[in-house]
């Protein structure tokens, strides 16, 4: 893997490192260089999360909750007490014929001193109701001396997004500092507002750089908050386009860079591949066939394919894969194939000893639960070849696995792989110098536009067909309050010989970096919790239960249960999401499920309807359900194509889900967002086509800007 720092252009003050600003000591400059800030243009880039207007006041009279407001005023009485918690509180009085309450939870003894009757303070919050009217917990507050005439703020306020280890007032002057250094705007813009061949960019319309900057972290008092809150003020999008640009460039860079690399050509006269065809008990779908026939022609030249094929659950991407494999194993390659959980690498490994050992082809296996002896002896079949196609989970990935000539790479459902270890596993070729084709699947298809930006380093794919005979899966959206329905209807469908699911879902607020903060142990509780209650209402069921902190084995035991039959009705975690093929569980709960992203809640669906029996989903929510929650179950009781799943998720609530970072080779954007700019993605493209064609050092340096100084990307 490699960290790219592209050359550092000398803007005039940009690359200058930010030790050389006052106040920059080496402990600073190391705080704010783990939050990825080097350099004076990283601070420019640096923009406020959010204003505070503290250019005028309000009277306490006019105080809306939720609407935050800068008020002054004479303390009235103040309260110190203590319930469950220490409690200061303090009335503030400004003549306005209402009365404003403060409210401290954490305090020091000397803050309680300053609050005497009579002392005036100004104070910044956002005001709630209380129980004496309207009240702001922890405002920011300054006091004022008897006679101070204090001047108002003649610009709003902007709240950076902290950084660990220096305070906001620190890293405030210090983005004051660089804005400082900015310079003149022909220096600043990289970008040509006009191109050959183009009278005019989407640029003309929007302010230039410099005036961008300024406007969002100075912006003047008459500015349009609720354009900015929305991101949608101009010099939002003109940051907004220039950072998809980076990114979008950046990834064509690394799959030009790719291209440049050579591989083992794999052409062949495909007899294995006709072998297996012959052998299966069904016919390829179109969309299969034309997939494998794009992914034969990519492994037949000497470049490294680099491709994603989307499908949907079900569409049957696993034999695609098979047929891939033997394309290099009959040119007496390996192949790895890697899948995220044990579940679903164990699931793949009969399928490719199914299909493949009857061709005589060797398949080991290797996951993590593989250890010693037998761990030593797939090592060995790996590293002298012996084993020509090797399955496994991240234990592929790590150090000590040695391939003798491994050629091509696939990667099932890598969303769930961080970027790194995909490249661990490609950085596991020949030392001949040829690097491994990848082919890399998902089951989360995502819409064109964004495919375009996120996977600007793939060739995509689309297996945008399921095979015939499946019939749809209904599905409901149910109140939570009627539980006890749905406890009957698991109770006919188990009498009858049929199977279902319990899915439980406890879903956490992401934390402060947006990191999804899933507590693995809550999930199973909450899972321990449904399966005991389910037991104890349904006897005579056999009920199953299956978490993520249960062991591999224990996980394998249960599962295998449900699939042999040995049990009904199987309560679980999400972590069913993938790798399980029960045809004959026809019917699925699922809970929370207005909570859950459209993505998921279709492969979770995707777990039934396998089978000949017409199948049914039921979504319980949690009501009062909202006008935005509705239309999105809608939309799932309305199409099963993943497709159409993707492209309406994205309308309605935006890309987190479909994209994560890890999904993508994308770090994280600082100002743009995919959901709400998707409308700009043709032009960023456009754009894109044009300054490879005519400014290619632009290109490179808008790629530094947005990109280069950053430790977080690694290069694919
Ligand atoms: P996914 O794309 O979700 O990984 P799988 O590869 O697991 O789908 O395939 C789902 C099921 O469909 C498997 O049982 C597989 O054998 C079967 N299958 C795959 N292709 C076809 C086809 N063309 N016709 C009928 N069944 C198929
Ligand atoms: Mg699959």
């Amino acid at each position: 893997m490699r960290t790219k720092r592209h050359g550092a252009p000398s803007l005039a003050g940009g690359a200058t490192p930010l030790a050389a600003l006052r106040g920059v000591g080496a402990g600073t400059a190391e705080k704010l260089a783990a939050r990825g800030l080097v350099t004076v243009q990283d601070l420019w880039l640096h923009l406020p999360l959010r204003y505070e207007d503290r250019t005028r006041l309000t009277p306490i009279r006019d105080l809306q909750a939720g609407v935050p407001a800068q008020v002054e005023g004479t303390v009235e009485a103040v309260e110190r007490g203590f319930r469950y918690r220490p409690l200061l509180r303090v009335a503030l009085d400004d003549g306005s014929h209402a009365t404003l309450v403060l409210r401290f939870f954490h305090f020091r003894a000397a803050q309680v001193a300053q609050f005497r009757p009579g002392v005036r303070l100004r104070c910044f919050g956002t005001p709630r109701p209380g129980q004496h009217g309207l009240e702001i917990v922890h405002p920011s507050y300054r006091v004022l001396g008897d006679a101070d005439e204090v001047a108002l703020g003649d610009s709003l306020d902007p709240v950076y997004p902290a950084v660990e280890g220096v305070g906001p007032s620190t890293l405030k002057k210090l983005i004051g500092q660089a804005l400082d250094l900015l310079p003149d705007t022909a220096v600043l813009d990289l970008l040509p507002v006009s191109l050959p061949g183009v009278s005019e960019t989407v640029l003309a319309t929007l302010p230039d750089m410099r005036e961008s900057l300024l406007a969002l972290h100075r912006p003047p008092v008459d500015a349009d908050l609720a354009a900015l809150a929305a991101g949608t003020h101009p010099a939002q999008r003109r940051l907004a386009i220039e950072e998809l640009l980076a990114h979008h460039l950046s990834l064509r860079r690394q799959r030009l860079a790719q291209q440049q690399l050579s591989a083992r050509s794999l052409a062949g006269t495909g007899t294995l591949a006709s072998r297996l065809r012959q052998g299966l008990p069904f016919a390829l779908t179109g969309a299969q066939q034309r997939v494998f026939e794009q992914i034969s022609q990519d492994l037949a030249t000497p470049s490294p394919m680099q491709r994603l094929v989307q499908g949907d659950v079900g569409s049957g991407k696993t034999v695609v894969a098979a047929l891939a494999a033997t394309l290099a194993v009959e040119r007496g390659c390996q192949v790895a194939l890697a899948a995220p959980t044990e579940l679903l690498a164990e699931q793949h490994l009969a399928n490719l000893r199914a299909w493949l050992e009857p061709l005589g082809i060797r398949v080991a296996w290797l996951a993590g639960k593989v250890t010693g002896k037998a761990r030593a002896a797939a090592l060995a079949d790996v590293a002298s070849g012996q084993a020509q196609v090797v399955v496994g989970t991240h234990a592929l990935m790590q150090e000590g696995v040695a391939f003798h000539d491994l050629a091509l790479v696939i990667v099932d459902e890598q969303h769930r792989f961080g970027v790194q270890q995909r490249l661990a596993l490609r950085d596991k070729g020949p030392a001949s110098g040829h690097v491994p084709h990848q082919l890399v699947m998902t089951a989360t298809p995502i819409p064109r536009t964004l495919a375009m930006t996120a996977y600007a380093d793939l060739d995509v794919s689309a297996i945008d067909e399921l095979p015939p005979g499946r019939t749809p899966v209904q599905t409901v959206a149910v109140s939570a309050e009627r539980r006890p329905e749905l406890v009957e209807r698991i109770r006919g469908a188990c009498a009858e010989g049929r199977q279902a699911y319990w899915v439980c879902t406890l879903i956490e607020e992401p934390d402060d970096d947006g990191k999804p903060g899933q507590d693995l142990r809550q999930q199973a509780q909450a899972a321990e919790r449904t399966f005991a209650q389910l037991s104890q209402q349904l006897p005579g069921v056999r009920v199953g239960l299956v978490h993520g902190r249960m062991k591999a084995s224990e996980k394998q035991a249960v599962m295998r249960a449900f699939k042999e039959g040995a049990l009904d009705l199987l309560v679980a975690t999400t972590v069913i999401e993938v790798g399980v093929d029960v045809p004959n569980a026809s019917l699925m709960i699922v809970e929370n499920a207005e909570r859950l992203g459209l993505a998921q809640l279709h492969q979770l669906r995707g777990r039934v309807g396998r089978g000949a029996a017409a199948s049914s989903c039921v979504l319980l929510y949690q009501p009062p359900l909202s006008q935005m929650a509705r239309q999105r179950l809608d939309v799932l009781r309305q199409t099963g194509d993943g497709f159409v799943i993707a492209e309406k998720d994205l309308e309605l609530r935006g890309p987190g889900e479909l994209l994560g970072t890890r999904q993508t080779g994308l770090a994280a954007f600082r100002i743009a967002d995919l959901a709400r700019d998707a409308g700009l993605l043709p032009q960023v493209h456009a754009l894109a086509d044009r300054l490879l064609a005519h400014a290619p050092d632009a290109a490179d340096r808008v790629v530094a800007r947005w990109i280069g100084g950053a430790t977080r990307y690694a290069a694919a």
